[in-house]
This record gives C-alpha cells, structure tokens and sequence, in this order.
C-alpha cells in the first residue's frame, strides 16, 4: 500500500493532539506521605509543577502536625485544563486551574490552602463556610512559602468588612483573636469543627465574647 503525504499528515497531527490530551502522572513519596501528580496541560511550566509538589511536602506534614495527626497520607494533585476555578478540594484529591497558574506563577500557596482543607475534613460542616475558608487563608498565613512573592497578605481592617466575608478577611480577625484575645483558639475550632462539637456558643466558651462581641472589639482596635 502506497502512503500518500496526506495520510502521513494525518498521522502526524493526531499524534500531536494525541500528546496534548495525555496525562502525565508520576508519585512521589517522602516521610510517609505520597504525593501523585497528573498534569493534563502539556504548556504548564516544569519548574511550576515542580514547585506545586515542593509545596505540598514543605507545607502538608506541618499542617497534619499542627491541625489533624490523623490527616490522610496519599494526597492526589489534578492539573486540569478542563476546570475553570481556581483549584477545589474533596477527598484528598485537590484540582487545580492551569490557567491560573500562568496568569499568577508566583501563587503557589494555593496548594497551602487547599491542603489545609484535606486536614480539616469537616465533611459537611456543622459550622458555616466563610469560618472553614478563614481558616484555611489563617493556616495559608502561618505555613505559606511564597506569600510575600505572591504579594498575598491578610488584608488591615476596613469599614464595612464582616466575619462573613470569609476567606482573607475571616483570617485576619481570627489572627486578632489569636493575638488579643486567646492564643491557640484557631486550633481549637478546628478541632471542634472536625469533631462536630463547635456550636455558635464556642467562641464566647474560648474569649467569654460572643462571635459579635469579639468583631466590635476587632473593629474598634484591629491592630495587631
Ligand atoms: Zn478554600
């Protein structure tokens, strides 16, 4: 049989869409955690993959020792160009935008806060959702390794912010609590989260201030 060119073509262009569509997978595995890495963006930087898996052995183990000894050990990593948020979390399997990463290359504590959410395993959450996400940019704050380049900082009070405004905002106020009012109750609701024991009562059982009490003491003098 007689190959034309146009056939050859062919071949040749399924194999380049083919390469673009493979996964990459590989495991790594260090001080009794595993770590398995699929990336399916062939254009996603090495030294950026590199970091995303330098991160999580840097920052995951102090996480577990700090928050949950009994975290998970085998973490998965999907770099996958067909999810469109950031990167989201869910039984030890965190995914994460490419997309993002091209556009923020120096934000790599994404995974910091990510991981965290592994440790927390709150399930579904006996508390409300802006304090599991406070938490998780709290812990970002304590164990991030590239805040500072990613120029990510808790964010001064402003007027008009709520507790509920989650995320950095909701860190920042339990980083007050923490230095005003009661080192130690990040650890603490946590814990509680995780056991299903937190109820609104919690934070005035930890300061003697009720959750409202405590965010008019914040406003009234946020400084750190
Ligand atoms: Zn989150």
């Amino acid at each position: 049989m007689k190959i034309t060119s146009s056939y050859l073509l062919a071949l040749l262009t399924f194999a380049i869409v083919g390469n673009a569509m493979a996964q990459e997978r590989a495991t790594y595995q260090r001080k009794g955690y595993t770590l398995t890495f699929a990336n399916n963006d062939a254009t996603l930087d090495s030294s950026l993959q590199h970091k995303l898996i330098e991160t999580f052995f840097k920052v995951y183990p102090k996480i577990a020792k700090e928050y949950n000894k009994q975290t998970l050990k085998t973490v998965a990593f999907v770099v996958d160009t067909a999810y469109k948020g950031v990167a989201a979390t869910s039984n030890g399997r965190v995914v994460f935008n490419p997309k993002w990463f091209h556009q923020h290359p120096e934000d790599i504590d994404v995974v910091t806060h990510e991981v965290m959410h592994i440790a927390q395993d709150y399930k579904r959450s006996v508390g409300p959702g802006w304090l599991t996400e406070g938490i998780a940019d709290y812990v970002r704050n304590q164990f991030g390794v590239n805040n500072e380049g990613a120029k990510w900082k808790l964010p001064d009070y402003k007027a008009g912010q709520s507790y509920t405004n989650s995320y950095r905002i909701t860190a920042r106020f339990l980083y007050w609590i923490e230095k005003k009012q009661n080192r130690g109750i990040v650890k603490e609701l946590d814990k509680q989260l995780r056991e299903r024991t937190y109820t609104a009562d919690s934070w005035k059982q930890q300061t003697g201030k009720t959750l409202d009490e405590l965010w008019q003491a914040y406003i009234d003098s946020p400084a750190v």
